[in-house]
């Protein structure tokens, strides 16, 4: 109870300081390079102008419903110059030291544009063991967790004492419910602590050695918004610690030297880059983390380009670091995008706020249990009205379609003035949005940023947990482009791998691992599917003149494809492979 009126406590204090020390500033984010204007059809760009490169003999898909395919496009000094027939653009623009790239047969689009991830998270994940469940990963059971961290540190010679951590534990996919306990992991590990990081991000199991360093014993007592699953009749912390309970972990992190943040953004950036994206995001960052992306950004270490959300109970000192009137604008590919604020946890977890009770109980075996707010509503009201005071972009985490109500609520409390201003507003997940709730999105310009990868990893846990109506209905995409809405599509990585065509499939097939269609009307086009992780990405990120389709002007970011996702059967779409990724006219990845 104590730390968690701690935390309250510094929330409050923070954002009574920032209401004093902040004039508003900084609304849309300006972007890089200008849109000039197309003429359908035609090859655009000035003429007599040689390009660096000129791609053709290949699909060109350039998301611009105005000219959805060209045959050729023509890049200089990091821009698209032209698209347009390769007659056109040979003619205006082959130059003597202009290269041409035969595309033979390939597919080339607009780079991936990360809707929501945890950027931070992949520089991370190099080091540690990966433990997604089948086909992802190989977590099948809790033997099967224990023998992949025993290969890990076997592999990697960790030394008694030192710290092991897995990720990508999801305790929903346990058969029989047997999920993974403290006892397990000391006996496997009695000299070293062991954490494992819950799929969700949102929680951890720990072994005694662990508790200990991060300071849990039978006398911690679970925060509101927390939970400490507890040994069978007694007290001691047994199983997952998740939401506000986990935070002395997450304030724990030991930080990286600094080498190590710079040779491990490369590692991180590559990950990204291999899967297509050029634009990521880093989904919830605390200010230590802040400061790492910064320094790595000034030593140069870079590749694409990294929006970073400052989470709300660090943003006096984010502000104090980064001044309003820097953010929204890239500085060595480093963006300040906007806050994020956490209202609710994972429906898997059974941590997000519904307005009906969980089929199954709470994590804690809680009964009647609709999950919590992450902060009191008070609170929540003021936050998001701390941020529409900044004139900054919202990112707001909400789950369940309590919490989704509740957000609904705040916006009404801080938008009072004007409700329907587009206020540069993104919901990350919504998955659990009610019917009736899309138009309130509409009407307040809310943009969903959806999940649909949980169709296939977690419909068995949402059917099992919120019943088959609510899990058919997860991430309504359908709905939502059919009321005017331009939602993203997101892998929240690490929770989900960064594989961008599983989740072009997922979004346009919506099966789940048993092979059920989950909400075969939400289904979506494979060129909505494809808008939703580059054109409405840019527009997320206020950046759509300078990136996320094939137009003169814009930034030449682009993705080299095996196959063309407008063409191959749908359920093909997630064999798809990407091939090569450029960032503003340079390979920054080859599969070759
Ligand atoms: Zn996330």
């Amino acid at each position: 109870m104590l730390a968690t009126m701690g935390i309250a406590g510094r929330v409050l204090a923070a954002l009574a300081a920032l209401a004093f020390t902040l004039s508003s500033g900084c609304a849309k984010s300006p972007t890089a390079g200008a849109g000039i204007p197309v003429e359908p059809g035609a090859a655009t760009g000035a003429t007599s102008v040689a390009a660096d490169a000129i791609y053709l003999g290949g699909d060109i898909v350039t998301i611009n419903d105005a000219q959805p395919t060209v045959e050729a496009l023509a890049v200089k000094d990091g821009k698209i110059l032209a698209v347009g027939t390769r007659a056109d653009v040979e003619k205006a623009h082959k130059g003597a030291s202009t290269r041409i790239v035969n595309l033979a047969g390939k597919t080339l689009l607009p780079a991936f544009i990360d809707g929501h991830s945890h950027y931070f998270n992949s520089l991370l994940v190099a080091n540690q063991c990966k433990l997604y469940a089948p086909p992802s990963g190989p977590a099948k059971d809790v033997d099967s967790i224990i023998a992949a961290l025993r290969q890990f540190s076997a592999d990697r010679k960790i030394p008694k004492g030192e710290l092991i951590v897995g990720y990508g534990y999801d305790d929903t996919v346990m058969p029989g419910g047997r999920l993974l306990n403290r006892d397990d992991l000391d006996q496997a590990f009695p000299d070293n602590p062991v954490l494992i990081n819950h799929v969700s991000m949102h929680g951890v199991v720990l072994n005694s050695l662990a508790m200990k360093k991060y300071g849990y014993s039978a006398k911690t007592e679970t925060p509101p918004g927390g939970v400490i699953v507890r040994k069978p009749g007694t007290s001691e912390p047994y199983g997952l610690i998740m939401e506000t309970a986990y935070l002395p972990v997450l304030n724990q992190a030991e930080p990286m030297t600094r080498e190590q943040e710079i040779e491990w953004t490369r590692a991180g950036q590559m990950l990204y880059a291999e899967a297509g994206i050029t634009t990521a995001h880093e989904g919830a960052t605390h200010f230590a983390q802040l400061e790492a992306i910064k320094r790595a950004t000034d030593a140069g270490a870079n590749i694409i380009d990294v929006v970073a959300m400052p989470f709300i109970t660090d943003l006096e000192k984010a502000v104090a670091a980064f001044p309003v009137s820097t953010w929204g604008t890239y500085d060595k590919r480093l963006k300040i995008g906007g806050v994020k604020i956490t209202i609710d946890g994972s429906p898997q977890g059974r941590t997000a706020l519904f307005t009906q009770p969980y089929l199954t109980g709470g994590p804690g075996g809680e009964k009647d249990w609709r999950g919590e707010l992450t902060f009191p509503k008070d609170m929540v009201n003021q936050m998001v009205k701390t941020v529409y005071d900044m004139g900054v972009p919202l990112y707001l985490h909400a789950n369940g379609d309590g919490a989704i109500d509740a957000f609904f609520k705040a916006h009404e409390f801080a938008a009072a003035d004007d409700l329907t201003r587009d206020r540069d507003v993104t919901m990350i997940h919504a998955q659990f949005t009610r019917k009736d709730q899309i138009p309130l999105y509409a009407k307040y310009r809310i943009r969903p940023s959806y999940y649909t990868l949980h169709t296939y990893y977690f419909a068995e846990a949402h059917i099992k947990n919120r019943g088959r109506q609510q899990a058919m209905y997860i991430s309504p995409m359908r709905d939502s482009i059919d009321a005017g809405l331009h939602p993203t599509n997101h892998t929240d990585f690490v929770v989900a791998p960064l594989d961008q065509m599983f989740m072009l499939w997922s979004a346009v097939n919506r099966v789940s691992r048993a092979g059920e269609a989950i909400g075969a009307d939400q289904r979506v086009t494979p060129l909505e599917g494809l808008k939703a992780m580059t054109l409405w990405g840019a527009e997320q990120y206020g950046e759509e003149a300078s990136k996320g389709s094939l137009e003169p002007g814009k930034l030449a970011d682009l993705v080299v494809l095996d196959a063309n996702p407008l063409k191959v059967s749908p359920q093909d779409i997630k064999g798809i492979k990407v091939l090569e990724t450029i960032k503003e006219g340079r390979t920054i990845y080859s599969a070759k």
